[in-house]
C-alpha cells in the first residue's frame, strides 16, 4: 500500500495526462515542491476535485509507493478563485508560481517562500494592492529567501547609511554612495558605467524594507508611482541576473499590461 503523507500545499502547476490522469506541482513548506499523480482527475468531483485544482492551497493526503506521489485526498484551505477575475492577475500569479517553484527544489525548507507567496497571492487576489508592488517585493524578497539577498545596509565602500544618491550594481547586490561612486571611476570618466544604476534614496529605503522587514511589517509600506517604476526595473532585473534565466511567464506577462 506505501506510506500516507499529509502535507499542506498549494497548487502551482497541473498538467493533464491521457484522458482522466493529470500531475500536480505543490510546493509545501516541509518538502519543496512535490509532483503528485492524481488518478481519474477528470471524475473527482466536490471538494477533492477543487481542492487539487491550480491555486488551490489545500491538506493534502498522499501515498508514496516507489518513489512517487499518489494522491489519496484533499481538503481545501483556500482556494484563489478571485485571481481568475482578471488576465493581467491570473497572469502574475502564474509567474509567481513558476518563479516560487524554480526556487524551490523539492526535499528544500520552504516555509518562508511559501508564506511570501500565499500573501502576495492573498493581496493580488484582494486588489488592495498595485500588482507592480507587489511583483517588485515578491521578486527582491524571493531571491532574499533563496540565499540572493543584497548587501544595502550600507554604502559598501565606506557605509553610507542613507544617501541621498547612490549608485546600485545589480550583478554584486551592493550600492556605492556617489562619492565613492565618484572615487572609484575618477580614473575614467568618459567609460559609460553599465554595471552600476543611479538611484535616490526612497527606491533604496524601499528595497531595504522589502528585503530587510520581518515578515509581519513586509506588506506595511507604500511608495510613490515615481519610486514604484525604479523599483520594478530594480526587481525584475536583479531576479533575472541572479537567476540566470527566463520565466516564459513573466514574457506573457509584459505582453499583456
Ligand atoms: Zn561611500
Amino acid at each position: 500500500m506505501g506510506e500516507m503523507t499529509t502535507l499542506d500545499g498549494i497548487v502551482l502547476r497541473e498538467r493533464l495526462v491521457g484522458e482522466q490522469d493529470k500531475f500536480i506541482d505543490i510546493l509545501t513548506k516541509e518538502r519543496g515542491v512535490l509532483e503528485l499523480s492524481v488518478k481519474g482527475a477528470r471524475k473527482i468531483n466536490g471538494r477533492s476535485g477543487s481542492s487539487a485544482q491550480l491555486f488551490a492551497y489545500s491538506r493534502f493526503c498522499m501515498n508514496e509507493r516507489k518513489g512517487r506521489l499518489y494522491l489519496n485526498s484533499a481538503e481545501p484551505i483556500h482556494i484563489f478563485y478571485d485571481l481568475r477575475s482578471s488576465l493581467s492577475r491570473i497572469s502574475l500569479a502564474s509567474y509567481f508560481a513558476e518563479a516560487a517553484s524554480f526556487c524551490s527544489p523539492e526535499n528544500s525548507q520552504c516555509e518562508d517562500i511559501l508564506r511570501l507567496l500565499l500573501n502576495c497571492l492573498h493581496y493580488l487576489e484582494k486588489g488592495t494592492r498595485s500588482e507592480a508592488f507587489l511583483k517588485s517585493l515578491f521578486e527582491l524578497r524571493l531571491m532574499s529567501d533563496s540565499g540572493f539577498m543584497p548587501d544595502i545596509v550600507g554604502c559598501h565602500s565606506c557605509g553610507a547609511f542613507e544617501p541621498e544618491v547612490l549608485y546600485f550594481s545589480v550583478r554584486n547586490g551592493i550600492y556605492l554612495c556617489s562619492d565613492c561612486h565618484a572615487a572609484v571611476h575618477e580614473g575614467s570618466p568618459e567609460m559609460p558605467d553599465e554595471q552600476y544604476i543611479k538611484l535616490e534614496l526612497p527606491v533604496l529605503l524601499a528595497m531595504r524594507h522589502i528585503v530587510l522587514a520581518d515578515f509581519d511589517r513586509l506588506f506595511n509600506f507604500r511608495v510613490s508611482d515615481g519610486v514604484q517604476e525604479k523599483l520594478s526595473a530594480i526587481s525584475e532585473d536583479y531576479l533575472r541576473s541572479h537567476l540566470g534565466r527566463d520565466f516564459r511567464t513573466l514574457n506573457f506577462y509584459h505582453s499583456i499590461v
